[in-house]
Parts: structure tokens; C-alpha cells; sequence
């Protein structure tokens, strides 16, 4: 806690990190992994002891994905929301380890099931970020067709984040995809409207527009770089700012 005494230095005192399902299943790339979801817990405990408020949006593609589900014959409906349930499973993940390690927090979903979590209220969020309650938002934006890189701009914008952090495998935005193309180059930073024209996937389009039009920036930076998204927060440069 001895950093909390630092929030001038902090650039952006609100943070939306999205997380996605991926990112928690390591080297296996399906499921959960522990150790794995115990190095980003520790990742958000020290953004918590920094002072920030913290929201997270953890996606769900390590459990299910609906467009690959929908390509093997499945109602593209009903793999969303398989989809949808699989964000929760990973938002579980992550409560029980960052209460394990003394953070505090509220799992919100979008489609409601008290039993397991509250439902998503606005105005309810916002108060457990004021108490410093790190909020993890899940079941995406409640509806198919939808992804997690959307819920998570929307639920930016609703708790009024400074920034969104999209953790990834990668250093930032590359001019083509760097685990394919060789000579795939490193974009520091670049605007919302080249993302779209030059088609360079950070998040979808639809996600990418909603950023523009909110003027939310997108820090995209790589997860398993040990204190990148605390750089970013205090205002280093890492990985690729996208405004
Ligand atoms: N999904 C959805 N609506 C939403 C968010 C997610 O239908 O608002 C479904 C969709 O099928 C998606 C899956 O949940 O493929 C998992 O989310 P996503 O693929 O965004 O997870 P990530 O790629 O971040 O792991």
C-alpha cells in the first residue's frame, strides 16, 4: 500500500482493463490456468495499492466462442450465450483469486443471476469503484452478436474510465500480425480512424467506433510484461496508445 501516497503521478485514476479469455488460459489456450490467472491477479492488485479504480471486462474466448461455435452448426444465439456464461466462469476465476490475495471485489453480470453475482446496475458500479471495490463486469453486454472488446468500451464509457487497457499477447498494434508476418512492424501510436481504415484488428469495428465517438483512448499493451499496465496508468509509454 505504500504507493498509494503517488496518485499525482498517476495519469489516469480510472482504468477499464480487458482482459481477455486467452490471456487466462496460457500455454494451453483453453480453460484456466492458475498460475497464469495468478500473475494477472497480481497485475491488478498493483494497480489496486496504487490508488487507481479498477474495472475489469474478462472475455470468455478460452471456454467458448460463438462464431466458431455457430460455424459447426450451432444457433448462433444460443453459442453467444454459452459465450456469455463462459465470461462469467473466468470472471469467478478471477474474484477468487484477487479476494485470496486481500482485493476486494464484485462480480456484475450482464444477464442476470443472483446467486452467483450481482446484476449489473450502473449506478451500483460506479459506488463500489468510490469505495475502491475492484468491479469485474461479465457476461459481456448481455447480447449475441456482441463481443467483449464492445462490453468493454461500453462499461468505460458508462463508469466514466480515463482509459481503456487492452492486455494482449503482443507488444501493441503491429502494421500486420506479428506471430505471422515477419516483417510486421510496431505502431507506438496511431489514431481510431486509421485502426478502422488500415483494418488492423486491435478490436473489432464496432468497438473501435465506440471508442471514436466517446473519445475513449486504448492503451493496447502486452499482459505478460511484468508492470506494463502500471507504466501505462503512470503515463509511460507502453505498448500502442490508440486516440
Ligand atoms: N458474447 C456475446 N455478447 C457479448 C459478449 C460476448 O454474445 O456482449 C459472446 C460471443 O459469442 C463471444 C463470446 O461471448 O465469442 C466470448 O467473448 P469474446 O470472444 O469477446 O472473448 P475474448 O475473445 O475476449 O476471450
Amino acid at each position: 500500500m505504500s504507493e498509494s501516497a503517488d496518485g499525482p503521478e498517476l495519469k489516469y485514476s480510472r482504468v477499464l482493463l480487458k482482459l481477455s479469455g486467452e490471456a487466462l488460459a496460457g500455454q494451453q489456450g483453453f480453460g484456466i490456468s492458475p498460475p497464469v490467472v495468478d500473475r494477472l491477479v497480481d497485475e491488478v492488485k498493483i494497480l489496486h495499492e496504487m490508488g487507481v479504480s479498477v474495472a475489469l471486462v474478462i472475455g470468455g474466448g478460452n471456454i467458448v466462442r460463438g462464431t466458431q461455435a455457430s460455424a459447426q452448426g450451432m444457433d448462433r444465439v444460443s453459442a453467444d450465450y454459452m459465450g456469455m456464461l463462459a465470461t462469467v466462469i473466468n470472471a469467478l476465476a478471477m474474484q477468487d483469486l484477487l479476494e485470496r490475495k486481500g482485493v476486494v471485489t464484485r462480480v456484475m453480470t450482464a444477464i442476470r443471476m443472483e446467486a452467483v453475482a450481482e446484476p449489473y446496475i450502473r449506478r451500483r458500479a460506479l459506488r463500489h469503484l468510490e469505495k475502491g471495490r475492484v468491479v469485474i463486469f461479465a457476461a459481456g453486454t448481455g447480447n449475441p452478436y456482441f463481443s467483449t472488446d464492445t462490453a468493454a468500451v461500453l462499461r468505460a464509457i458508462e463508469v466514466h474510465a480515463d482509459v481503456l487497457i487492452k492486455a494482449t499477447k503482443v507488444e501493441g498494434v503491429y502494421t500486420a500480425d506479428p506471430e505471422k508476418d515477419p516483417a510486421a512492424e510496431f505502431i507506438p501510436a496511431i489514431g481510431y480512424h486509421d485502426v478502422i481504415a488500415r483494418d488492423l484488428r486491435v478490436m473489432d469495428a464496432a468497438a473501435i467506433s465506440l471508442c471514436r465517438d466517446n473519445a475513449v483512448p486504448i492503451i493496447v499493451l502486452n499482459i505478460n510484461n511484468p508492470g506494463a499496465v502500471a507504466g501505462a496508468v503512470r503515463g509511460r509509454q507502453m505498448g500502442t496508445l490508440v486516440s
